[in-house]
């Protein structure tokens, strides 16, 4: 679906292709949520605010906070499909979350600092929710925060933190009671990921790059009026932020719509950057399969996100699209790699890999989407449970 659908949105869709065609700072290379090289981070914070400037970020914010009070998502859909179209950046970092909790759980003097912020490129956003041994279980996270005064002091660890290593602000969450019942003790924070006390160690990842790190936080000073919504809500200002991680993960369909028009490019055959393998017919089968699932999961994101907007989504929704949407991908890049046949082989770094090994690379980062935002194994059962109303399975 491509959403040209009124003379507006077909003038919209010229206006931001000729926008990013000006103005964007360099393709990306790889596929997938990366973390970018150090020098080009102050580019993309003035990239950034230009996409918010233009209307084309934060479009939906209250106008008192810089947005255009605009709730359509349909512009966003056609800001979302010409920067994957222009493989452009898009904003890094972990803002459109931020921005989500803050709108829906902030102080005002909270919003008017931190939204501004954001829209300038000032702040680069991490999410500081994961930790060793509270990824899927998030409710028994450790990480404690202690009132002490105006301030609170953070102890403990994250792991899988996407860009903290470029990060300004860090969306954390910390147990502020431990006696309260699991869910009931958290609170949200917004961290200055300077404080002294915060130490960032980055991790290698099977693709060659460090696009995570692990965040120790040792007597982290916080001050209190960084609480986003009240204390011991955080459980709340999380899930909200939660349901959008996942819809967003699935957002991602407007670029694998494009990588599967790149994917049938390798089915031409030779000269088109290899020896191919034959199509046969269990290959032809499985491109029309895949040419289904990949609109359908456009779709899909497309009508759970409008949904969202509209606040009439179920609270299940983000998760299955999210779950169909990185399967797809999974299937659609594992293809590209096999349609290869032996040059499927090489990898980036290799003049002979066919394009510039980009789908080797993304086929190792396509596991990740399966993970990401909530594991598919732990989401199958919340839409088994509360979607199909299915008896639950017994806790531990
Ligand atoms: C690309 C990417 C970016 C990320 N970025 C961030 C970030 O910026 N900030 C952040 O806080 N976190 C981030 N994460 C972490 C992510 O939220 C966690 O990886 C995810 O919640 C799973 O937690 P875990 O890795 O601890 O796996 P675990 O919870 O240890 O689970 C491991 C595996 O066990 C299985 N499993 C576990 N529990 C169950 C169950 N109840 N039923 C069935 N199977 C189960 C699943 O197969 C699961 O994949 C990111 C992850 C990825 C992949």
């Amino acid at each position: 679906m491509r959403l040209d659908a009124t003379a507006e949105l077909h003038a919209f869709r010229a206006e931001v292709r000729s926008f990013i065609r000006t103005h964007a700072p360099g393709r990306r290379t790889h596929a997938g949520v990366r973390a970018p090289e150090p020098a080009l981070v102050p580019e993309l914070r003035r990239w950034t605010a230009r996409l918010y400037e233009a209307g084309y970020l934060g479009r939906s914010w209250p106008v008192e906070y810089g947005g255009l009070g605009d709730p359509r998502p349909e512009p966003g859909f056609v800001v979302a499909e010409e920067l994957a179209r222009a493989r452009a950046w898009g904003q890094v970092g972990a803002g459109a979350l931020a921005s989500g909790a803050l709108l829906a759980y902030g102080t005002d003097g909270q919003k008017r600092r931190f939204l501004a912020r954001l829209r300038s490129g000032e702040d680069l956003w991490c999410q500081l929710f994961s930790e060793p041994e509270a990824g899927s279980d998030l409710a028994g996270l450790r990480t404690r925060a202690r009132r002490e005064g105006d301030h609170y002091v953070v102890d403990g660890q994250k792991v899988w933190t996407t860009n903290a290593q470029h990060a300004d602000v860090g969306y954390l969450l910390a147990r502020t009671d431990p006696e309260a019942s699991r869910t009931r003790g958290i609170t949200a924070f917004a961290l200055d990921m300077r404080t002294p006390g915060v130490e960032i160690r980055p991790l290698r990842e099977i693709t060659g790059t460090a696009d995570f790190n692990e965040v120790f936080l040792d007597g982290v000073r916080v001050p209190a009026d960084r609480v986003i919504g009240e204390v011991g809500d955080g459980w709340k200002v999380a899930g909200a932020s939660l349901a959008q991680e996942r819809s967003s993960v699935a957002a991602r369909s407007a670029e694998l719509r494009n990588d599967f028009d790149d994917l049938l490019g390798l089915t031409a055959g030779p000269g088109t950057g290899g020896e191919h393998a034959p199509l046969d017919g269990g290959a032809r089968g499985h491109l029309g399969r895949l040419a289904t699932h990949v609109y359908v999961a456009d779709l899909m994101s497309k009508d759970v996100q409008s949904r969202m907007a509209a606040g009439t989504d179920q609270p299940t929704d983000p998760a299955a699209v999210k779950i169909f949407y990185s399967e797809t991908n999974l299937d659609a890049v594992s293809l590209a790699v096999r349609l290869q046949g032996l040059d499927g082989l090489l990898t980036e770094g290799d003049d002979r890999a066919v394009a510039g090994g980009y789908w080797q690379d993304a086929l190792l980062y396509a596991r990740a989407y399966t993970i990401a935002g909530g594991a598919n194994e732990v989401l199958r059962t919340t839409v088994a449970e509360r979607a199909l109303g299915l008896p639950r399975e017994p806790r531990p």
